[in-house]
């Protein structure tokens, strides 16, 4: 599943290729991906010029030149392919084509449709019902200690936890939460309320550092990507924690094993040695 990093990826890729735009073609193949699409899109979507290319947690944000927002969202395996020039023939699960006045030409692909657009007014972002209830975007320069502090004081479910609520903060998956609690040297089960103060000011420079280097690495795959096959993709990540059961853990100093144990129904790899 694309997470935060990926998605960051995806945008700056688009970006590079889509902004300033006019969408000269949009051909929408099917009625619904995990949603029905919104009514009319392909007619509403041609002729638009694609004035910014955001995102919001995991949603991309195409804006429009008419105060509209077209909404992505890559679900669980959608993805977003590139081409120099609209191809003569539609892969398979390509579901949605957006064609560009210089050509460039963007496919939607989900094998698995849990993927989903949707079309809002621009200015009514914030407090539609996709983002009214999101935390602060954990790159962002207002995402720090004190911020963190703030929205775990009164938590008293695990670190982890908490950290994967979309409401303390926006779009951090699991990978990223066992890296970056793995890296600031706290524990995953410890009481979030506990990390208020001087440990939510150590966690957050290694949330946006895991992060960081995540799309960094991205940023260089992408590069490949689009020589290669003009696809814009998803890419392995070295971790340190995520997925190491058993190996002796990375931290210098330390001769902890990596554990796995189970949170909320989701894996998390943590060294108990150095992890507090
Ligand atoms: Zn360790």
């Amino acid at each position: 599943m694309p997470e935060l990093p990926e998605v960051e990826t995806v945008r700056r890729g688009l970006e590079r290729r889509l902004k300033g735009r006019v969408l000269s073609d949009v051909e929408v193949r099917r009625p619904d991906l995990r949603f029905p699409l919104p009514e009319r899109l392909a007619e509403r979507l041609k002729g638009r010029r694609i004035d910014d290319l955001r995102r919001r947690a995991k949603y991309l944000l195409f804006d429009l030149d008419d105060g509209m927002t077209l909404i992505g969202h890559l679900g669980m395996s959608g993805r977003m392919n590139i081409h120099d020039a609209r191809p003569n023939s539609v892969a398979p699960h390509e579901h949605v084509v957006f064609v560009a006045d210089d050509g460039t030409t963007v496919t939607f692909q989900d094998h698995r449709r849990f993927g989903y657009f949707d079309l809002i007014e621009t200015g009514a972002l914030d407090t539609h019902r996709y983002f009214i209830n999101l935390g602060p975007e954990p790159l962002g320069e207002d995402f720090d200690g004190a911020e963190l502090t703030r929205r775990l004081t009164a938590k008293k479910t695990p670190i982890k936890a908490a950290l994967l609520d979309q409401h303390v903060v926006a779009g951090l998956g699991n990978i990223y939460v066992c890296e970056a609690l793995f890296r600031a040297g706290i524990s995953p089960k410890r009481s979030a309320y506990s990390v208020a103060g001087a440990r939510a000011e150590r966690l957050v420079p290694h949330i946006k550092d895991v992060l960081n280097d995540a799309i960094a690495a991205g940023g260089s795959t992408l590069r490949d990507y689009v020589q290669a096959s003009g696809e814009l993709g998803y890419f392995q990540h070295d971790f340190r924690a995520y997925g190491r059961e058993g190996a002796p853990c990375r931290k210098t100093g330390c001769t902890g094993i990596v554990k796995r144990i189970v949170q909320s129904g989701r894996s998390t790899f943590y060294c108990s040695t150095c992890q507090r």
